[in-house]
């Protein structure tokens, strides 16, 4: 972690969430650098059919890999990122490798396992976003609906026309739509109702104290069954306990993600965990 790296690389760390403008410009600079040098890498957290699995796929997330400061996580980065445009082309990378590694997973003997990558507002926003996804699809030979694009329930609804035409034109090629972090935002049902989207992924804040019966329970009742009624799958992340997981099951979420079931992974480790647990692999009883 980037805090047990030294006094050097605590300051490194601490900068990058300020705002100053010169600090963020020296991290944007390390930032091109390390993707030049193949600094950045991505994880997989498994995503599990409820209650009990299989394994139906894998979230990518993105990591750098430092070489002073060690493995750094998204948010430290990825706002700079956004602010100097270099999601773009990170974004591209991330997309590629994302699909790489599921069309290798399909040929290792998992063929129906989906890969759901995020997409940040400026990403989603940028013009040649259908081009860029038909494309990475085609040069790995995996077909539209394996993959899934995230996107929070924010940037959907930060330009609702222009949303709507972008994830529809997605949709008609047959990606999956999934709105990352739902609940925190502030659509509109009848926004929601017209919003091509596939999926629901309830965010882990309301997740967190489910167990302890607050009003989290009745808000994320509310959102499942406001999905089923617009015929959304159902996803959950960040399940951390048993208790998170019975209540989610018994509402009826569609699939599971958390640290309890299988915490995001580098490739190698992922097919090892998932190959481990047989229940993972079989059909689900
Ligand atoms: P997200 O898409 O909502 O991803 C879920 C985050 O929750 C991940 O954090 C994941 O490691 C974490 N998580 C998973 N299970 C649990 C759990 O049981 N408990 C808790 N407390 N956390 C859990 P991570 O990897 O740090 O990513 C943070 C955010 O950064 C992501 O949120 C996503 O919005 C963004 N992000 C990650 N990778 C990419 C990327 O390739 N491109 C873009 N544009 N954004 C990315
Ligand atoms: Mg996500
Ligand atoms: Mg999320
Ligand atoms: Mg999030």
């Amino acid at each position: 972690h980037a805090k047990a790296s030294g006094q050097k690389g605590y300051a490194f760390f601490e900068t990058s969430m300020n705002s100053d403008a010169h600090e963020q410009m020296q991290i944007a600079r390390e930032l091109r650098v390390a993707s030049a040098r193949g600094e950045l890498t991505l994880h997989y957290q498994p995503k599990f059919d409820a209650p009990n699995g299989p394994v139906i796929g894998a979230e990518a997330l993105l990591r750098w890999s430092h070489p002073t400061l060690g493995m750094i996580l998204p948010g430290h980065f990825i706002p700079i990122a956004e602010k100097t445009g270099l999601i773009v082309p990170i974004g591209e990378w991330v997309l590629d490798e994302a699909c790489r590694q599921m069309r290798a997973w399909h040929d290792a003997g998992h063929p129906q396992w989906t890969i759901a990558v995020n997409l940040s507002a400026v990403q989603f926003g940028h013009d040649g976003l259908i081009e860029l996804v038909r494309g990475t699809l085609a040069r790995h030979a995996l077909a539209p609906r394996f993959l899934t694009l995230e996107i929070t329930e924010s940037t959907a609804m930060s330009d609702v026309e222009a949303s709507l035409a972008t994830l529809q034109q997605l949709k008609d090629m047959g990606v999956n739509i999934s709105i990352d972090d739902f609940g925190t935002g502030y659509s509109s049902l009848l926004y929601l109702k017209r919003l091509p989207a596939t999926e629901l992924k309830i965010d882990k804040g309301f997740v967190r104290d489910l167990a302890i019966g607050t009003e989290d329970a009745a808000i994320v009742s509310a959102i499942v069954a406001l999905g089923q009624t617009l015929n959304l799958k159902i996803v959950a992340e960040g399940v951390e306990t048993a208790a998170q997981k019975a209540f989610l099951t018994r509402i009826g979420c569609d699939s599971l993600q958390g640290f309890m079931l299988g915490e995001p992974m580098p490739a190698k480790e992922f097919i090892e965990a998932v190959a481990q647990d047989p229940a993972s692999t079989e059909a689900p009883k």
